[in-house]
């Protein structure tokens, strides 16, 4: 009997860590997935994507200039 309630408490806690180790990354995910606009073309693009200049987001290269 005690080896089944070791048993839940063990799965109980792998379930438990497992559930708190997803949470950064779902984080990192959303973060990921933020749009920004482009200066040039007014084009919505996830901010892992775009081009950073300064305070501004571009969706290419050729749109930095
Ligand atoms: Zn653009």
């Amino acid at each position: 009997m005690y080896q089944v309630l070791i048993l839940i408490t063990v799965i109980t806690l792998v379930y438990l860590i497992a559930r708190s180790a997803r949470k950064p990354k779902a984080n990192i995910s959303e973060k990921s997935s933020e749009m920004v606009k482009c200066k040039n073309c007014d084009l919505n693009i996830p901010k892992s994507e775009a081009v950073q200049s300064g305070e501004n987001w571009f969706c290419s290269e050729a749109h930095k200039d």
